[in-house]
């Protein structure tokens, strides 16, 4: 396949002034992330701060009301509260390889803009965060962390004030200070090299898990799930079952309400190709071409694209993608809960939504592993709001 293309889909659509920063990034990662040194470190930020391997967990209770056997690879207890971390610091080291003193990143509920200043404070970078000024009010307390780990949130009040908008800026950000700054993107989307270089730190998820099952269960899971927003945590999670034809994979997007024409973060289900932040994917745009705005009760899938790895493994029929609503995301985060004593993260929520609306798939003697992306503290306000106190 052609270098950045997934079939159709990926490429580098920028201007001209964005091509030097990105080759840089590119050939940085042809010729300093295989160096041993790099892995050295970067295997110990990993383990001794960031608290890898994540554990991987047995739901004996659910499994048992299930029927089958469910597993979750634990994104929720790294550090900051999701794999973001993974990313953050893999970009971060490379940035520093690259001789940058300060990374730049878009945050839209703020996990990545948290787990960005966090790797940039341990590394000694500067660090700004572009966020929609919209995002700064509904999620103060993560500016909070990010300004207490020492970055700048710089506010970005054009186009709608969200995520889309963060990135542009940080785009154009990037532009004036590319000899001195990294722009440490946040998924597995944007130009090349940024949906490769992102899959190749997020697949650590799937590298210890399939090690961790091996171990547990002598074999492969029957189906592996995840959320997919812009598709970091979904690509971390099928990288190393990819090959393996006998192991279902399986993408979950965000319905939102679940009516007809109702805001939903649902690129591949219900958007079209068309390109977005510098590659061609799939994307929620109207006729003109214009990008809609999109919606989800999970902050962090509320993204108009989607990585264009998942454009193409949809497309090939590698991997399925399924649609979850918001009141059946609420349910399965408090059926984790009340099961088994964990307070998942929204966004993952709608992975395990649909493990549950579809138990009835899965013969007694299946194992289904459900990354669970990050931990729902973030989100308690939300889940208040939507069930009120007494849950
Ligand atoms: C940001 C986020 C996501 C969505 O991003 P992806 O790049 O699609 O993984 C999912 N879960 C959590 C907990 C997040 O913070």
């Amino acid at each position: 396949m052609k270098e950045g293309y997934f079939g159709e889909f990926g490429g580098c659509f920028v201007p001209e002034l964005l091509m030097p920063p990105l080759k840089e990034v590119a050939q940085g990662m042809r010729d300093i992330l295989p160096f041993s040194k790099f892995q050295a470190e970067l295997q110990d930020l990993l383990k001794n701060y960031a608290g890898r391997p994540t554990p991987l967990t047995k739901c004996n209770n659910l499994s048992k009301e299930l029927g089958f056997t469910l597993w979750l690879k634990r994104e929720d207890l790294l550090h900051t509260g999701a794999h973001k971390m993974n990313n953050a610091l893999g970009q971060g080291l490379l940035a520093k390889y690259l001789g940058k003193k300060k990374l730049i990143a878009e945050t839209g509920a703020g996990q990545h803009g948290v787990a960005t200043a966090a790797a940039a404070a341990r590394l000694g970078l500067e660090c700004c965060i572009y966020m929609g000024a919209e995002d700064i009010e509904r999620q103060e307390i993560n500016v909070l962390r990010m300004r207490l780990m020492g970055a700048e949130v710089q506010p970005v009040e054009t186009g709608s004030r969200t995520l889309k908008d963060a990135i542009n800026a940080a785009l154009r950000a990037w532009i004036s200070e590319q000899a001195t700054t990294h722009y440490c993107f946040g998924t597995a989307a944007g130009p090349h090299p940024f949906p490769t270089l992102v899959k190749t730190f997020q697949a650590v998820i799937s590298q210890e898990a399939k090690a961790q099952l091996k171990e547990q269960i002598g074999g492969l899971p029957n189906a592996v799930v995840a959320c997919v927003g812009g598709g970091s945590n979904a690509i971390g999670a099928f990288a190393e079952f990819l090959d393996d034809a006998s192991v279902k994979l399986i993408g979950i997007e965000a319905a939102g309400t679940g009516e007809p024409g109702c805001f939903n973060s649902a690129a591949l289900n219900l958007g079209s190709p068309g390109v977005l932040h510098g590659n061609y994917t799939m994307v929620l745009q109207n006729l003109d071409g214009q990008i809609e705005p999109s919606h989800s009760i999970a902050p962090g899938l509320d993204y108009p694209g989607v990585g264009p790895e998942h454009a193409y493994l949809r497309k090939i029929g590698r991997v399925q993608y399924g649609l979850v609503k918001d009141a059946n995301v609420l349910a399965a985060l408090k059926r984790l809960c009340k099961s088994e004593g964990i307070l998942p993260a929204l966004e993952s929520s709608h992975a395990l939504a649909w493990v549950f609306d579809h138990a009835k798939e899965f013969s007694a003697n299946s194992h289904v592993l459900v990354n669970l992306s990050g931990r729902g503290d973030k989100d308690l306000h939300i889940i208040h709001n939507a069930v009120g106190a007494g849950a």
